[in-house]
């Protein structure tokens, strides 16, 4: 069964092109791969269906739902939470108040900010919280300041951070970016860890190695056109694929 329908989304920053037709359907439990080089439109694309760019033109469907015109916080509170390449999250609060903040906004229909008051008196989030720490193997860090966290463990956080909110539909936006091959293979661990509770992901990533250990499907994007679409060893020998990143 499909959980996410993306149809004839176009975007342009300008005179530049960075979508072009693009159309997407992912199968609900699935992790579908999204790969494609620098600057092909992939985190343009990622933005598009979370409502933080709104594409020029194009419909996103979640399951029965019209993502269309809605605001980031509203696609979330549907059940799709994101992963952005850059981590995201309160450099200046600890690592517990880190995952309770998006529980408790997700839990109330609430924005982060306004939960960001109530975060130190609500033992139900808490206790969920030091749950989702345990998950990604952060626990004996909980009281620890996010920002002083390594680059990896910072996306773990962002991870547990997503998963607070029990998600039906994860976006990932290179999760293994600048991370060394000992994160990459705990990330591939852990990400197929939570595959088992029936999360739907969609894993944009230009590590191969990540994509491959985790992938069911594979849709390549280049200069904002979908290219080829299929199974991971399908598109490995595929000459289109290995063109574009070549750069032709
Ligand atoms: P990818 O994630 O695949 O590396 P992006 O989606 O970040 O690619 O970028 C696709 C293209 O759109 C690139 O040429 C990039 O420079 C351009 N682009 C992305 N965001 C913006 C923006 N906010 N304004 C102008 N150009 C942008
Ligand atoms: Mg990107």
């Amino acid at each position: 069964m499909e959980i996410l329908r993306v149809e004839g989304v176009n975007k342009s920053f300008g005179g530049l092109k960075a979508l072009n037709n693009v159309n997407f359907k992912v199968n609900e439990g699935t992790v579908h791969a999204i790969i494609g080089p620098n600057g092909a439109g992939k985190s343009t694309f990622l933005n598009c269906m979370i409502g933080r760019l709104a594409p020029d033109t194009g419909t996103v469907m979640f399951g029965d739902i019209s993502l269309t015109g809605m605001k980031p916080h509203e696609i979330n509170q549907v059940g799709v939470s994101r992963v952005f390449q850059t981590p995201e999250i309160f450099g200046e609060l600890t690592l517990l108040e880190n995952i309770m903040i998006p529980a408790l906004a997700k839990r109330d229909g609430d924005f982060a900010l306004h939960a960001f008051a109530r975060v130190d008196q609500d033992a139900e989030i808490r206790d969920k919280a030091m749950h989702m720490l345990e998950d990604v193997g952060l626990a004996e860090k909980r009281d620890i300041i996010a920002s002083s966290l390594s680059r990896g463990d910072k996306r773990r956080l962002e991870l547990a951070m997503c998963l607070s909110q029990d998600p039906k539909l994860l976006l990932l936006d290179e999760p293994t970016a600048g991370m060394s091959r000992a994160d990459t293979n705990n990330t591939i661990d852990l990400l197929k860890r939570i595959g088992d509770r029936g999360i739907t992901k969609v894993v944009i990533e230009h590590d191969m190695h990540v994509v491959f250990s985790l992938a069911e499907k594979v849709t390549v994007l280049a200069q904002g056109t979908i290219i080829a679409e299929g199974k991971p060893e399908d598109i490995k020998g595929d000459p289109r694929v290995q063109e574009a990143y070549l750069g032709g």
